[in-house]
């Protein structure tokens, strides 16, 4: 019978924050695997223009930064495998990966599944998907050359989507719940200043108005608590992200909002365990806090495999 191939490490999620682990791991000697659903980057790779990751000066577009951290990890010996992950025994010796593809062993795993787009949670919101409601603008702006678009929240992800639309739609309406943005100032004066961005301020999407297709949305005032429609042919939800721990069954501790509850050290209640980048309770989710994070929990099961005692954090 074959003996099982057991990893040093098995990287679940191929962003900056899995790739740079690859790297670190593999540049140690350590025999690893990233597994990836889809292709390099993460959700930076539907980034179109990433301006505030060191080392481009001119910024790149984020799925070439992802392919770039990919082929470097390569290049030191670092594997991918494109499969998705559906299940996981990390409680095990070894630890298990179950892909649609079949089972992996790791003697540790490094959880970097991200963040995916938060919903609304309005009637009609998934049914209108491709139909006028979008979640990315990097990915679906083409689709509003020359047309009215809507975009929801006050974030950087939200500022950085109205600004992008504002270079393809005839118009972008802004719609936020607050009175003023929370997105960093670097977008207030570029967003204030385009002549085709409107506000609504203080205004939730009551409704999502449609015939065959999106048509446009009925909002309430939060303070005054009126009603108005504002039309439009598509509608970009940017209300933030919610970490991709389904897969996680319950296994790792989260913290109140759902996120990995892991500290600068990236680990986590299970030795071995170690979750990275925006999956994990966090300060700031940058691409290059994601980095760092791999750095580490590279380094950290370096210590685990090479024996080195890790005292499990009660408050990580
Ligand atoms: P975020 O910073 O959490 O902002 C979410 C926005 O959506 C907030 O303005 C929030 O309103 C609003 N919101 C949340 N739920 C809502 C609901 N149900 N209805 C209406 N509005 C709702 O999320 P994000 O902008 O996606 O950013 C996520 C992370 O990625 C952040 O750490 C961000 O800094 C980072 N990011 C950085 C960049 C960059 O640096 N260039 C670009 C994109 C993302 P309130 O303000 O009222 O809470």
């Amino acid at each position: 019978m074959n003996e099982k191939h057991v990893y040093d490490m098995i990287i679940v999620g191929g962003g900056p924050g899995g790739y740079t682990a690859a790297l670190y791991g593999a540049r140690a000697g350590l025999d690893i695997i990233v597994l990836e659903k889809l292709s390099a980057g993460g959700q930076m790779a539907l980034t179109q223009q990433i301006d505030n990751y060191p080392g481009f000066e001119e910024g790149i577009d984020g799925f070439s930064l992802g392919e770039k951290m990919q082929k470097q990890a390569e290049l030191f010996g670092g594997k991918s495998e494109y499969a998705e992950v559906v299940g996981m025994d990390l409680n095990a010796d070894p630890k298990m990966v179950e892909t649609d593809t079949g089972e992996l062993y790791g003697k540790t795993v490094v959880i970097a599944t991200g963040a995916n787009p938060r919903e609304l949670g309005i009637a009609k919101e998934n049914e209108l998907i491709g139909r006028g409601v979008a979640y990315c603008a990097a990915c679906d702006g083409m689709f509003y050359k020359g047309k009215t678009a809507a975009v929801v929240g006050g974030g950087n992800s939200a500022a950085a989507d109205a600004l992008l639309l504002s270079r393809i739609a005839r118009k972008v309406i802004v719609i936020h719940r607050r009175d003023t943005l929370r997105a960093e100032k670097i977008y207030h004066e570029p967003l204030m200043n385009a002549e085709n961005v409107e506000f609504r301020w203080n205004s939730t999407v009551a409704e999502l108005l449609h015939k065959d297709r999106l048509t446009g949305v009925r909002l309430k005032d939060v303070v005054t608590g009126e009603e108005s429609i504002v039309e439009c042919d598509g509608v970009f939800i940017s209300v933030g992200r919610k970490p991709a721990t389904g897969v996680l069954k319950g296994q790792l501790e989260l913290d109140n909002s759902g996120y990995i509850a892991a500290g600068e050290s990236t680990q986590t209640n299970i030795s071995g365990v170690y979750a990275v980048g925006d999956v994990r309770t966090k300060l700031l989710r940058q691409v290059v806090t994601a980095v760092a994070d791999g750095a580490v929990a590279a380094h950290m099961a370096e210590e685990y495999l090479a024996g080195g005692a890790q005292e499990l954090p009660a408050n990580p």
